[in-house]
C-alpha cells in the first residue's frame, strides 16, 4: 500500500464585492481571499496495478469539525471528482485509489473547506498521474480547478489574492505581517444561493447595498500591515443577507467584535470570522467567545497560508 498526501486551506474574505446578477446566473464579484493555516487534509491510499477506466474507488472522511447531517463520502464529492478529472484529462491508467479526507475546516460554512479538499485532491492525483505518465501542467490545473468550482483556484493558490469574474481570476496580492482570526461556527447553515438571491432582493429597496467593488482601500491597509487599518476596511456585500436569513447572527458578530478587533462574516456564512492583533490576542477571545455561545465550535487560525501542496509521497 502506498499513499499520497496533499492539504490545502480554508479561507476567510477580507473584502466581498457582489456585483449585479449576470445573464449565466453567476455575480460578478472583487474578492480579496486570504487563506489560513487551518488546512484539510486529503490522503490517496493506492494499491495493485494501472488499469483504465475509474480512478477512485471509495472515499471516507474524517471530522475534526462537526459532522454535517448528509453523507459527502460519494462520487459528488469535490475531492472524488477532481481525482476522475486529473486522471481523464492526463489520459494515463493509474492504479484505483482510495481516498481520504481529514476535514478540519467546517462544512457549508463559507470557509470553503469543500474547495481546499477539491485543490489538495487535484495536486495529490497529479503527482499519481505523474508516476506513471505525463502530469498536467500548472495552466491545465487551474482549468481544472476553475470548472469544479469558483473558489478552487484560489484555494489551489494560497496566500492573499484578488479574485475578479466569477472570484476565479485571480491575481496574488501584496500583504505585510500575519493576520491572526479566530473563526466561530454558529452551526446554522446558510444556503449560498439563497444569500446571493436575497440581496439581489433587498438591493430593490436600498440604496445603502449597492456593490462595493472598490477594494483599494483595504489593498493599502495589507501593505501598510496596520491591523487596525485592515479592521477598518474588512467588508463583506453578503453580510446582509446573511444577517437577514439568519438574524441570531446579528450576536455572535456584536460578542465577537467586543473579543477582538472586529468580527465578519466569512463568505456566504454562517462562520464568523474574528480579526484580532496577536496570537495571544486570539486565545483570549475564542475562550470569551466559546463562554458566551458554549454550543458553538471555534478554531483559532493564522494567514495568509500558503496553497495546496503534496506534503509526503510514500
Ligand atoms: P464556499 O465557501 O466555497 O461556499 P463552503 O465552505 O460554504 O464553501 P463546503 O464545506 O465546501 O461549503 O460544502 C458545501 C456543500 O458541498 C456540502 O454541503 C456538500 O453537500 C457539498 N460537498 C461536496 N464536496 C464536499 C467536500 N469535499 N467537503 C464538504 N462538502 C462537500
Amino acid at each position: 500500500m502506498r499513499e499520497i498526501v496533499a492539504s490545502a486551506p480554508g479561507k476567510v474574505n477580507l473584502h466581498l464585492g457582489v456585483g449585479e446578477a449576470r445573464a449565466d446566473g453567476y455575480h460578478d464579484l472583487v474578492s480579496v481571499f486570504h487563506a489560513v493555516d487551518r488546512r484539510e487534509v486529503v490522503r490517496l491510499r493506492i494499491d495493485g496495478d494501472p488499469v483504465a477506466g475509474p480512478a477512485v474507488e471509495t472515499m471516507r472522511t474524517t471530522f475534526f469539525v462537526d459532522r454535517p447531517d448528509e453523507d459527502i463520502d460519494g462520487p459528488g464529492n469535490l475531492a472524488w471528482r477532481a481525482v476522475e478529472a486529473v486522471v481523464a484529462r492526463a489520459g494515463v491508467a493509474v492504479p484505483r485509489v482510495r481516498i481520504e479526507v481529514d476535514k478540519h475546516v467546517f462544512v457549508a460554512g463559507g470557509m470553503a473547506g469543500g474547495s481546499a479538499d477539491a485543490a489538495a485532491a487535484l495536486v495529490a492525483a497529479n503527482a499519481l498521474v505523474a508516476e506513471y505518465g505525463e502530469p498536467l501542467s500548472p495552466q491545465v490545473l487551474y482549468e481544472l480547478a476553475a470548472s469544479l468550482g469558483a473558489d478552487v483556484p484560489f484555494s489551489l493558490m494560497g496566500g492573499t489574492a484578488l479574485g475578479t469574474g466569477r472570484g476565479d481570476e485571480l491575481v496574488e496580492m501584496l500583504s505585510r505581517g500575519r493576520l491572526h482570526w479566530v473563526f466561530i461556527n454558529p452551526k446554522i447553515g446558510i444556503n449560498t444561493g439563497k444569500a446571493f438571491s436575497l440581496l439581489d432582493d433587498l438591493r430593490h429597496g436600498n440604496p445603502a447595498l449597492l456593490p462595493h467593488l472598490d477594494s483599494a482601500q483595504l489593498s493599502q491597509a495589507l501593505t501598510s500591515g496596520d491591523v487596525g487599518r485592515i479592521a477598518a476596511a474588512l467588508h463583506n456585500d453578503l453580510e446582509e443577507p446573511a444577517l437577514t436569513l439568519r438574524p441570531v447572527l446579528k450576536r455572535v458578530l456584536a460578542a465577537a467584535g467586543d473579543a477582538g478587533r472586529r468580527a465578519i462574516v466569512s463568505g456566504s456564512g454562517p462562520t464568523v470570522a474574528v480579526l484580532c492583533d496577536s496570537a495571544d490576542a486570539t486565545r483570549f477571545a475564542a475562550e470569551h467567545v466559546a463562554e458566551q455561545f458554549d454550543a458553538y465550535e471555534v478554531f483559532v487560525a493564522e494567514g495568509p497560508d500558503h496553497g495546496a501542496v503534496v506534503e509526503r509521497v510514500s
